[in-house]
């Protein structure tokens, strides 16, 4: 078998919270030096591209241009020139600048215009920044959210995700959000884009199947389930079955799917 992409979420995949899992790092250079193309796909929105970069540099696994994020995916979903009611972190205005959008900032005045609003993990979320977010929408603005995950994984349990945040403003707009993280379609473009599309026997390695495994379904590749994250050993398969998530392989971490493609190969 020739080399073949390999995508590779990153909380509970390489680290969780930061902290690496033991050997990702050793599994990611394996990969890389039989030639498999090592992408970091995430739905963290709030960290800058060259943030997220910094911090795989830090655990030991160099990741310059390797980076896809939801932040970016989420700004596939807008136009060049367009006005866009940020409520997230840096990573999203990051990405919209590189769209050719405007980021405008939550404390704008009301009556300012604006073409959508995009949500994203954060964490100075209240009140008064789901109220102008609401009002910019149910005066006609897109709801865009970089990804719906309910919640984010810590050391401490888990604490509320982006999609939560997104969940309050949608409730209080009455409407239903535009989501472009994992599993949804655009980040599945900006994947294809960055690799000259996408070939079946690629694999995405992820630890939560309704999410990375519904991924691979749009992607049209192969799901590598780790039981390094939110997914504990002995969770049985029935739990994910129903959502029509197609295993390939179930083992329990980075270095058992990389022990197995390399095997394959
Ligand atoms: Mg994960």
């Amino acid at each position: 078998m020739s080399p073949v992409p390999v995508l590779c979420d990153l909380d509970g995949v390489v680290w969780l919270a930061h902290r690496p899992i033991a050997g990702s790092a050793e599994a990611i250079a394996a990969l890389r030096a039989r030639g498999h193309r090592v992408l970091f796909v995430t739905n963290n929105s709030s960290a800058t591209v060259a943030e997220q970069e910094r911090a795989l540099a830090a655990v030991g696994v160099p990741a310059d241009g390797d980076v896809v994020t939801s932040a970016l995916a989420g700004a596939r979903l807008v136009e060049a020139g367009e006005r866009i009611l940020v409520c997230g972190g840096p990573g999203v205005e990051e990405a919209i600048g590189a769209r050719g959008a405007i980021s405008v900032p939550h404390d704008v005045a009301d009556s300012s215009p604006i073409d959508a609003v995009m949500v994203g993990f954060h964490r100075h979320f209240d009140y008064e920044i789901m109220r102008r977010a609401a009002g910019a929408v149910r005066r006609g603005a897109r709801l865009i959210a970089t990804n719906d995950d309910a919640t984010y994984p810590t050391p401490d349990g888990p604490i509320p995700g982006g999609g939560s945040i997104v969940a309050a403003i949608a409730t209080a707009a009455g409407v239903n959000p535009v989501i472009a993280g994992k599993p949804h379609t655009a980040m599945a473009t900006v994947v294809r884009d960055l690799l000259g599309g996408l070939p079946a026997d690629a694999v995405m390695v992820g630890d939560r199947p309704s999410t990375d495994g519904l991924f691979a379904r749009t992607l049209g590749c192969r799901y590598a389930l780790v039981r390094s994250g939110v997914t504990p050993a002995g969770t049985g398969r029935a739990a994910f079955d129903a959502d029509g998530v197609e295993v390939h392989v179930d083992v329990a971490d980075l270095a058992a799917v990389a022990r197995w493609l390399i095997e394959s190969s």
